[in-house]
């Protein structure tokens, strides 16, 4: 089937790009490369099936680019400016808020007109700062107007809004929970593993921050991780289902277990029951660093941001009786566990690290 990957060149679109590439698909990607880049898709362009262009997902449906979308069966739309800390700061918001909400409902749109599923890359952080655990079917806890932070998640929330109002009945929103491994950008806005092991790989100190909020033992923030290959194996699957049947049931040897058996429109994709603290985290990323020679230090830091009350974890969760919601469970035995997520995106950065030294 031929299908359309927005955010191709970044962390989780490289691998999906990989992973539908492995199945027999046929894949144009698209990136802006504002933070993507090549190099994540060196493994993508050596197979078979795969075309790139430098582009911006809004452009994709110009006449003059027409035929690289045209007669595509399924659209993922992954490109935005990802992650909390680079949205967070103000002069990507503006970008953000116009960019993202104007291809949102443009892909959705042309998805319904031209008969193709469509996928959109969303995030837990759509939950919002709540202390308490969440039912599915309560409203959400968005954070105020003047809190760059929340202009993140409000996004991905209109986002999701104009996938259910404009977008194809073969749609889906996939709430991603911390997904992790090689490819994530680090101490430039990306997320906290990655962040870690570039400080490791840089031998700089791990700075964990104290949010002192009492949920976890040690006082830092607790996420459950995912790997970056199930994510990517789980997009696949539910693309690749999409309005084909009213019920669906993910295979097994996909890493990904089923709680529902009803096709849903909101997905939430990450580890259950799993979680680690942050102070933990960091201690394993310095001690698989030590294990390669590299001595570094964990600084715990007391945080004067956000609080960080976020539904980081799907335990903060409680099913509802609501279709339109389910949770998968990612089976992190598969890969070696957190472990094994942490050792490879080490390696990644050790690399990376060393390539940058030598350029
Ligand atoms: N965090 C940390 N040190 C850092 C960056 C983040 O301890 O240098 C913590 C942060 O407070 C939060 C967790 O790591 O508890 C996850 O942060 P991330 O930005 O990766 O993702 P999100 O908050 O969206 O889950």
């Amino acid at each position: 089937m031929k299908i359309v990957v927005t955010g191709a060149a970044g962390f989780i679109g490289s691998h999906l790009c990989e992973e539908l590439l492995d199945h027999g698909h046929e894949v144009f990607g698209v990136d802006d490369l504002s933070t993507g880049r090549m190099e994540n898709l060196e493994k993508a362009t050596r197979k078979e099936g795969f075309s790139f262009a430098n582009l911006k997902a809004s452009d994709l449906t110009e006449p003059r680019w027409k035929g690289g979308i045209e007669g595509a069966k399924l659209v993922y739309h992954l490109a935005a400016h990802i992650g909390v800390g680079h949205v967070s700061k103000r002069e990507t918001v503006a970008a953000y808020l116009s960019e993202h909400a104007a291809d949102s409902v443009l892909l959705a749109k042309w998805c319904k007109a031209n008969g193709a599923a469509y996928v959109l890359a969303s995030t837990s952080e759509v939950y919002g700062n709540n202390p308490c655990l969440v039912r599915e079917n309560e409203w959400l806890h968005v954070g105020p107007s003047d809190s760059a932070r929340a202009a993140y998640s409000v996004v991905k929330l209109f986002a999701e809004h104009a996938m259910l109002t404009y977008g194809p009945e073969a749609s889906c929103a996939v709430r991603f929970y911390n997904v992790a491994g090689p490819r994530q950008r680090g101490l430039d806005g990306g997320g906290v593993l990655a962040k870690f092991c570039e400080q490791a790989a840089n031998r700089m100190a791990i700075t964990v921050y104290r949010i002192g909020n009492g949920y976890t033992e040690d006082g830092t923030g607790e996420r459950a991780f995912t790997d970056v290959r199930d994510a990517a194996a789980a997009l696949r699957v539910i693309g690749e289902r999409l309005g084909k049947t009213a019920f669906m049931v993910l295979p097994y040897d996909s890493g990904i277990n089923m709680y529902q058996q009803q096709m849903p429109r909101i997905v939430n994709l990450g580890g259950v029951g799993n979680g680690i603290t942050m102070l933990r985290l960091a201690e394993k990323v310095a001690s698989a660093a030590r294990e390669v020679g590299i001595e570094t230090v964990v600084t715990v830091i007391e945080d004067a941001g956000d609080a960080d009350n976020l539904i980081g974890a799907m335990k903060r969760r409680e099913a509802a009786d609501n279709a339109n919601l389910i949770a998968y469970g990612v089976d992190q035995s598969k890969w070696g566990g957190i472990d094994g997520i942490v050792e490879r995106t080490l390696w990644y950065w050790l690399s990376e690290v060393k390539q940058r030294e030598t350029r």
